[in-house]
């Protein structure tokens, strides 16, 4: 992977976080003490690999959330997906029996949009919720696939993932960098599960703007900055971070300070080693759930 600049380098929590002190692959939960300790508070659950696989409900997802509702714990769903609009992921949560609002779901788009001013203008390279986050912020959006667009006077070029991308899409994006704009990756993933097998994530387009540009991009998504103080500043208490990718939710439950509790139902197969290791190895979410509010 080329270089990406992380703008939370030298801000990553301390060692005596759970994660971030973790040097072995295992599981270090022992006992039901830290289950107790996140059985109140805010979880923040990835989708991916989590809740759905490819928009297919991972069994027992939809119902442990429930559970969690019930037992009085807020959830915090946080995707480094910026394709979807707001309305897209709310419908697709709603459809498998997930209620949630634009309020408790956080894209890596809306971690991008963070980073712009108001009035600012942008060059896109991504997908719906890219633009849609970025109108939202009052940032004008120009499209880096339209070939008569101006490249002047861009404040930044967002980076997300799509399919419309080739060479004259990167040559556009590459000199609006150079003329000036920064460059803002959603996110750094270099893939994504498909029933396909892994196919190219945001990481790999990010990756190549900044080496036909020349320059380190800033990278808005899990586990950086950007994501963490927007999480920070939608749910008070946030006691645990649950992902299938220690490389993002891993990384994000150690910055965020709090626990990191791996589920093997995406990226991260049954068995597999994993770094950071995990503080709750399991299954999936639904055995999470019943590890702690058993
Ligand atoms: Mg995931």
């Amino acid at each position: 992977m080329v270089h990406i600049a992380d703008p939370a380098a030298g801000m990553a929590a301390s060692p005596s976080t759970p994660a971030a002190a973790a040097t072995d692959a295992s599981p270090k939960a022992a006992g039901g003490a830290l289950e107790h300790e996140l059985s109140s508070g805010t979880w923040v659950i990835d989708l991916d690999g989590v809740i759905w696989l490819t928009g297919h409900a991972i069994e027992g997802a939809p119902e442990a959330v429930d559970r969690l509702r019930r037992a009085g714990i807020s959830v915090l769903f946080a995707t480094n997906n910026a394709d979807p609009t707001r309305s897209e992921l709310l419908g697709r949560l709603r459809r498998i029996g997930i209620d949630a609002t634009a309020q408790t779901v956080v894209s890596s788009a809306d971690a991008a949009a963070s980073l712009l001013d108001p009035g600012s203008t942008a060059l896109t390279l991504g997908g719906p919720g890219v633009d849609e986050a970025l109108a939202d912020r009052q940032v004008r959006v120009l499209c880096a696939s339209d070939p008569d667009g101006p490249l002047d006077g861009i404040d930044a070029v967002i980076v997300g993932l799509t399919s419309r991308f080739d060479y004259d899409t990167l040559s556009r994006a590459a000199t609006a960098v150079r003329a000036g704009a920064r460059l803002v990756g959603t996110n750094d993933d270099p893939t994504h599960p498909t029933p396909r097998g892994l196919l190219p994530g945001s990481g790999a387009l990010v990756a190549a703007v900044a080496t036909a540009a020349g320059v380190e991009a800033v990278v808005a998504g899990k586990p950086y900055q950007p994501m963490v103080e927007l999480l920070q500043a939608r749910a008070a208490g946030i006691t645990v971070v649950v992902g299938d990718r220690p490389a993002t939710d891993g990384r994000l439950a150690a910055r965020l300070g709090v626990p990191f509790a791996l589920v093997r139902s995406g990226v991260s197969a049954p068995g597999d080693p994993v770094d950071p290791a995990a503080d709750l190895d399991h299954e999936d979410l639904a055995s999470l759930v019943d590890a702690v509010l058993r």
